[in-house]
């Protein structure tokens, strides 16, 4: 079977000469172990950061070794009492066509709970993302206007949503007509514009007329500065991503925000969703009953293939997916 290595350390935009595909032998089974067989891949924009050799909350990735993401799996054969043959887990893994792995940091999917793959977006790292960092530190009331960038992705889809919820106005920012479409008509937004357009920063005004009372920022750079300009007093922001700057090869200075987040007495917070562990299990309960009530909506953009595993991954640059984007595959 293959896996997928990182052999290099991109600069900017990684190419498929950073990734290699390496055949492995499936070994025999030790006691404790259990062999996987992968359906569904999670890529993310984060990854790009374990990439580089730098310290942060995360470790790198190793060169000449499997990247490693989210995985849903079927268990084909297994020497550990937790788990059988059939059932589907999910856990940190690597990026192969199967992996052995021992019980212990892989999680049971109950198939009838809702389709597996939520587990991989809206009832899992992103979904969970959205809900902490908007709840915890944006904490948007009533009538308040609440703006997400990266809207139409995998956790600005849902903290949009989640803005609704709670009786907040929900505007996003996004980079596709098509997009915009999709934030209004399918998700409910009451206003969305795309950022790519020469009239971005007159369309985003227009589309504010009471200010930003919350900022979900999941882009950074121009887009945020744009947003910045319209912050309300106490504003709250929090800090979850900033993939414009993921790939580029210098310092990305913009211009200065500062004196914004003074003049409005703003507060603005950065997180990483391993801060709210203790409490993923009322995070991801909440989420499930929005949607098992029709409250939440996800989307999902399924590359099919395990060959396109790297353009997949690349494609989140690119902006090409529309909610969580994911690779399938085999079928359980
Ligand atoms: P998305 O599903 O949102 O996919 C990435 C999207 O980013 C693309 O679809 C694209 O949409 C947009 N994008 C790409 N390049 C740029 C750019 N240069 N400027 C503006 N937008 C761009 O990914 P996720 O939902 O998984 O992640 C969203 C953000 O949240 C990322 O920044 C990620 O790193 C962060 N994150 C943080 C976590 C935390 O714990 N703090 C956990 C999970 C995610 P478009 O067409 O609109 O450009």
């Amino acid at each position: 079977y293959k896996e997928i290595h990182l052999v290099n350390r991109p600069e900017g935009m990684p190419s498929d000469e950073d990734f290699k595909f390496v055949e492995q032998e499936v070994p025999a089974l030790n006691d404790g172990e259990i062999l996987l067989k992968t359906l569904y891949l999670s890529v993310d924009p984060y990854m790009r950061g374990r990439m580089q050799d730098a310290k942060s909350y995360i470790a790198p990735f190793q060169l000449n070794e499997a990247i490693t993401s989210g995985v849903l799996a079927e268990v084909i054969a297994s020497e550990s009492p937790q788990f059988k043959q059939g059932d589907i887990v999910n856990g940190n893994l690597k990026w192969g066509e199967y992996n052995i792995a021992k019980a212990d940091g892989l999680q049971k999917v109950d198939p009838s709970v809702a389709p597996i793959t939520t587990r991989l977006g809206v009832l899992g790292l992103t979904g969970l993302t959205a809900y902490f960092g908007l709840l915890d530190i944006g904490k948007p009331q009533a009538g308040e206007t609440v703006v997400v960038s990266g809207a139409a992705g995998a956790v600005g889809s849902i903290v949009g949503q989640i803005a609704k919820l709670k009786g907040a106005k929900a505007v996003g920012i996004a980079g596709s007509d098509e997009k915009i479409d999709y934030l209004i008509n399918e998700l409910g937004f009451d206003a969305a514009v795309n950022y790519k357009k020469d009239s971005f920063e007159a369309d985003l005004k227009a589309a504010l007329p009471d200010g930003v009372d919350v900022y979900f920022d999941n882009v950074g750079g121009d887009v945020s500065d744009a947003v910045m300009r319209l912050l309300n007093r106490n504003a709250r922001i929090p800090l979850c991503g900033a993939i414009s700057s993921y790939n580029a090869a210098g310092k990305d200075l913009g211009p200065r925000i500062q004196t914004s987040l003074i003049k409005t007495s703003s507060m603005m917070q950065g997180f990483t969703l391993g801060n709210y562990a203790a409490e993923f299990e009322k995070g991801a309960k909440d989420l499930g009953q929005w949607l098992q009530a029709g409250q939440l909506k996800y989307e999902e953009t399924i590359v099919e293939g395990f060959e396109n595993t790297p353009q997949a991954f690349l494609d989140l640059f690119r902006g090409t997916n529309l909610g969580k984007q994911l690779v399938k595959v085999a079928d359980p």
